[in-house]
């Protein structure tokens, strides 16, 4: 199975993510933490990603392409995965479907209002180390500062300043409608209101999961990956 994770900056696709992932067992992709990650290392690929990342614009569908083709070719990929951050644009969608074609799919775009996500991203913090994400107002780390899962030191994301925000959010309101075309025409949209607590959009979450695999479950094909 294939869950893909649709919807604007701070709308909650990380923290779902991984609770999906600890519950039906795929891996949570996100091309954002792992272009992240090669910015901290520095590599190539990092270094020519940086900048277009601080800015909150879009890296090259090439360079994201080819990420999550190799990353999603990997053993623990095979069973499913879910894919945080990816496909931004229809060009990443369709070059999707054609490299990994025939799964169960699952697309949930995620609806917040803008309000809510600026407030969000104001107030987040994440941890370089494990990718955990914390809100100071909501869900604040135990010891201020530190990671409750690994104790390194929180950081905030360089994309989280105001005025990167908006143009995260502009750009995200300009890929989100011919995105949302392309998985209505495929009959695997849903859409989740995810102004609610971390458990009440799991709930939603969880629930359309499942119907997805129950579904699936009792095609005559078993419903492959
Ligand atoms: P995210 O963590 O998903 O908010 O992504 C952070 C940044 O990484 C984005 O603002 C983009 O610069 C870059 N990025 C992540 N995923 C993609 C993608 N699928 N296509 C292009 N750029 C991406």
């Amino acid at each position: 199975m294939r869950i893909i994770l649709l919807g604007p900056p701070g709308s909650g696709k990380g923290t779902q993510g991984d609770l999906v992932s600890r519950a039906f067992g795929f891996p949570r992709v996100s091309t954002g933490d792992i272009l992240r990650q090669a910015v901290r290392d520095r590599t190539p690929l990092g270094l020519q990603a940086e900048a277009m990342m601080n800015q909150g614009a879009l890296v090259s569908d090439d360079i994201v392409l080819e990420l999550v083709r190799q990353r999603i070719a990997q053993p623990d990929c095979r069973r499913g995965y879910i894919l945080d951050g990816f496909p931004r644009t229809v060009r990443q969608a369709e070059a999707l479907e054609k490299t990994d074609s025939g799964r169960v799919e699952l697309a949930l775009e995620f609806q917040v209002d803008a309000e809510v996500l600026i407030q969000r991203l104001g107030a987040r913090q994440v941890c370089p180390k494990c990718h955990a994400v914390y809100n100071l107002d909501i869900q604040p780390p135990r010891k201020p500062g530190s990671c409750d899962v690994c104790g390194v030191t929180l950081v905030r994301r360089k994309d989280d300043r105001p005025e990167v925000i908006a143009e995260r959010l502009a750009v995200y309101g300009r890929e989100a409608e011919p995105l949302r075309a392309f998985y209505v025409a495929r009959e695997s949209y849903a859409a989740i209101d995810a102004s609610g607590s971390m458990a009440e959009v799991f709930d939603l979450v969880k629930a359309g999961v499942e119907s997805v695999l129950s579904a699936a479950g009792s095609r005559p094909d078993g419903g492959r990956g």
